[in-house]
């Protein structure tokens, strides 16, 4: 049986963990949440004056960076849009206008220097900087947002992290451990501690990190004390670039994840039906 419980949560990163199924459905999660759930990015710019130090198309390097808030329910991709634009329509892009003059004084251009269209489709910070701008220069341009995919370029990921590790299982021999402690004070994690009757517990298993350094100095031989990963119970941390919550992120990979598994059967009932003919 399948079992998941958040072990803490807040708008841009959560962790939790699953039990009851394999490395393989962990990392297809994993992957989808990297290089499939959609967000926004800047992918086109009409660049009407740059006189910055920077070539236009490193400033469009660093444009294409910048987290932007994604509104999945008002756009669509701009594959799957019917404008079938180059350019795209109101549906599949978004446009945030940059227009800033450094006049006496020297000027860095910041992320809330973009002026979004759509106040859904802003900057997720307005402190990042894009460049700085010597007294006189100037910099007016016209940026384009889509929604896209991480593996097309890693801009559209959603994600600053996503990672899966096993839950460990630590197991202490009661009856050979003499309560040495050895294997506490080596523990990097502070994972192990000593009872008031000089029992060796358990305190803070979600830490270890299964480098097995107890195991290792533990003086009895076989070691008293075992350590190992659960193959069927994951740890995940996901950790959102700001661009969507969350919690949505790992529902729209979810989404993506059944759609990927009708679309298979589908295919496998109509090559079965045509061999069935056969
Ligand atoms: S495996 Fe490493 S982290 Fe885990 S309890 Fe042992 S020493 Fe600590
Ligand atoms: S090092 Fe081995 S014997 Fe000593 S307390 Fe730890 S498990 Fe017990
Ligand atoms: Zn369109």
């Amino acid at each position: 049986m399948m079992s998941v419980q958040i072990l803490e949560k807040d708008e841009d990163s959560m962790s939790f963990v699953v039990n009851g199924i394999t490395a393989s459905l962990a990392n297809t999660l994993r992957r989808i949440i990297l290089s499939e759930v959609p967000c926004m990015a800047i992918d086109d710019i009409m660049i009407i004056e740059n006189d910055s130090v920077l070539h236009d198309e490193v400033l469009g390097l660093r444009l294409g960076l910048i987290p932007l808030k994604t509104d999945l329910d008002s756009y669509n991709l701009p594959e799957e849009c019917e404008c079938k634009s180059e350019l795209g329509c109101h549906l599949c892009r978004a446009v945030l206008i940059l227009d800033v003059e450094a006049e006496s004084d020297e000027r860095i251009v910041y992320s809330k220097d973009l002026v979004p269209e759509d106040p859904n489709v802003a900057p997720v910070s307005g402190e990042i900087p894009i460049v700085k701008l010597a007294p006189g220069q100037r910099i007016r341009l016209e940026a384009y947002a889509k929604l896209g995919r991480g593996k097309e370029h890693a801009k559209w990921q959603p994600v600053s992290a996503c990672i899966y590790r096993y839950l460990p299982e630590i197991k202490i021999d009661s009856e050979r451990c003499d309560g040495c402690g050895v294997c506490i004070d080596v523990c990097p994690r502070r994972v192990l501690a000593k009872s008031e009757e000089g029992k060796i517990e358990i305190k803070r298993l979600l830490e270890c990190t299964l480098c097995k350094d107890c195991m290792t100095v533990c003086p009895k031989d076989p070691p008293a004390i075992e350590v190992q990963g659960n193959q069927n119970s994951f740890i995940f941390y996901v950790e959102s670039t700001g661009v969507l919550p969350v919690e949505r992120i790992i529902r729209e990979a979810l989404k993506i994840y059944e759609r990927k598994c009708s679309e298979f059967l589908e295919q496998l009932s109509v090559k079965l039906n045509v061999s069935e003919k056969d």
